[in-house]
């Protein structure tokens, strides 16, 4: 088998199956061939870490001369003239990108129903979402259509759709892999990771793209280690932490029976496992709605109709232009964001959101430094149900936002979290068991998760 085999293998199963799943919004197929040709030359010397590998990246990550529109409207002929940090280094990395991924649009939701282009659909059921925002890079990896993607987690977009697709899903570190070239949504809390259908591909894809970038002053400069030699089965003697407020009410029985399997499993090879309080959890997704939003409002302002993408026709003066471009150009739920955002940072109540916002998400990270004083990890569920029906909470922003209960806190305090798949649902779906690691301590978070899976 060739590369370019692999290649057409990976076209051939989008062709029969992503008519139905939707995970695609863009394919690169003559590109993808001529570049299995360029590295079949290559074959046997110097190969990259993901040589030959296809994958699918999220259409919020910039990449050149191929269009990216974050599923919106107003990005809709946005063609890139750069690509971002990840693009560059997967291509280092010899990986082969097939095509750009659907997603909630600048990946604002949990059931990738805000795509301004289709509804992707969750592999093992056709009827529930694959949830969101990185809902095409989890479907698409679920379906068997590529073996890796990329993925954004601003407050669960990782870790959300892998646990509702049955795959793999880490939000790295804050500042572990580079921001450059990633549309911005929540600049403080948006991070890129990897989706694959194991852990092992999860830590190579995350060593080829993790690393300082000189072009994001947000990255940091800290050592990359080989995350695959983690990968023991050991874990005797480590210790675990499970937050009673993550095995709540608002948590369903069937997901917090699976959690305590998983205790079970971890226990039986050597784990210690306690009981511990993140008392201030449960303020996380207030907090993350003011500060996101905040951020968002600040971040979208660039989408004028000037400088990118989408602009209104028949406008009448430059102000016209702005709002015509904005209200045809954003959907509702990313209006509903920018609303919200610039009501809390505007005079007067700045005081009373947005800087009490940051005090309190100093809180919640203080939750969590004080855990890891005396903990290795924090386990508990990824989600509090397991995905739901297309359309069941699209009228109900509220409920769509408790998806993100138990991811939310996590981003908030900046420390990594992998979603691994943890058996099913009475009816058959995926769930989720999530494994929180210390600031850049990718490491053991893959060492518990390869041990369990
Ligand atoms: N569902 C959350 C939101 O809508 C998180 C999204 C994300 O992580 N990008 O904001």
């Amino acid at each position: 088998i060739t590369i370019a085999d692999l290649v057409r293998e990976s076209y051939k199963r989008i062709e029969e199956v992503d008519g139905k799943v939707q995970a695609f919004l863009t394919l690169d197929e003559e590109r993808a061939l001529a570049r299995a040709e360029e590295l079949q030359q290559k074959l046997g010397s110097d190969e990259g870490l993901l040589f030959g590998m296809p994958i699918g990246v999220k259409d919020n990550i910039v990449t050149k001369e191929l269009r990216t529109t974050a599923a919106s409207k107003i990005l809709g002929n946005f063609d890139p003239i750069y690509n971002a940090t990840v693009a560059d280094k997967l291509h280092s990395a010899d990986a082969i990108t097939i095509g750009k991924l659907n997603m909630d649009e600048f990946a604002m939701g949990s059931s990738t129903e805000n795509s301004h282009f289709a509804k992707t659909k969750n592999p093992w059921n056709l009827e529930t979402v694959p949830g969101g925002s990185s809902g095409g890079s989890a479907a698409a990896v679920a379906a068997g259509e590529v073996p890796f993607s990329l993925g954004s987690d601003t407050g669960g977009s990782i870790r959300q759709p892998a646990s509702f697709c049955g795959v793999v899903g880490l939000k790295p570190t804050y500042g572990r892999v580079s921001r450059f070239g990633l549309i911005a949504f929540a600049s403080s809390l948006d991070q890129i990771g990897p989706i694959t259908t194991n852990v092992e591909d999860n830590a190579y894809l995350l060593e080829a793209i993790a690393g300082l970038d000189p072009n994001d002053s947000t990255s940091a400069n800290v050592n990359v280690p080989n995350y695959r030699s983690a990968l023991t089965g050991d874990i005797k003697g480590l210790k675990v932490a499970v937050p009673k407020e993550y095995l709540g009410d608002g948590v369903s029985e069937e997901v917090r029976q699976s959690v305590r399997e998983a205790l079970k499993v971890l226990e039986g090879l050597g784990a210690t496992i306690d009981e511990v309080s993140l008392p201030h959890s449960k303020y996380g997704v207030a907090t993350y709605y003011l500060l996101s939003s905040s951020e968002a409002s600040a971040n979208l302002a660039r989408f004028d109709g000037i400088r990118y993408g989408y602009r209104a026709d028949n406008a009448e003066n430059l102000i016209d232009l702005y709002k015509k471009t904005r209200a045809e150009g954003f959907g509702d739920e990313v209006k509903r964001r920018i609303m919200l955002g610039t009501y809390a940072l505007s005079s007067g109540y700045y005081d009373a959101y947005y800087k009490k916002a940051q005090k309190v998400r100093t809180l919640i990270k203080q939750d969590f430094e004080k855990v890891f004083e005396d903990y290795d990890v924090i386990v508990g569920p990824t989600t509090p149900t397991p995905a739901f029906k297309i359309g069941e909470q699209i009228d109900d922003p509220l409920t769509m936002y408790a998806n993100d209960i138990l991811t939310i806190p996590v981003n908030l305090a900046g420390v990594p979290g992998i979603s691994v798949p943890a058996g099913l649902s009475e009816i058959g779906l995926p769930l989720g068991l999530q494994i929180i690691g210390k600031h850049f301590d990718e490491s053991t978070v893959y060492r518990v998760a390869h041990a369990y899976e």
